[in-house]
C-alpha cells in the first residue's frame, strides 16, 4: 500500500520542537509524516506507525507486532 493523501488530514500542524512522540503523534515511515492517530496502523496507507524515536527496543517489538499479523 501507499500514501492516498488521507494521511494530511491527520498530519501534525505545528512543528513542537521536533519533539512529536511527546505529544503522542505518531509517524509514518511510507507517507513522511507525523499523524495525530489512535490506531497502530496508518489510516491513509496501513502500514505499521512509528511510535517513539529510532531505539532497538521498539524495533524489535514492531518486528515482532509485523509478524504476528
Ligand atoms: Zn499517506
Ligand atoms: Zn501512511
Amino acid at each position: 500500500m501507499s500514501c492516498r493523501n488521507i494521511c494530511t488530514i491527520y498530519r501534525a500542524t505545528k512543528s513542537y520542537g521536533g519533539n512529536y512522540y511527546g505529544y503522542g503523534y505518531k509517524r509514518c515511515t511510507d507517507c513522511e509524516i507525523f499523524i495525530k492517530w489512535n490506531g497502530p496502523r496508518c489510516p491513509c496507507c496501513h502500514e505499521f506507525l512509528r511510535i517513539k524515536t529510532h531505539d532497538a527496543k521498539t524495533r524489535k517489538k514492531d518486528i515482532k507486532r509485523k509478524l504476528a499479523v
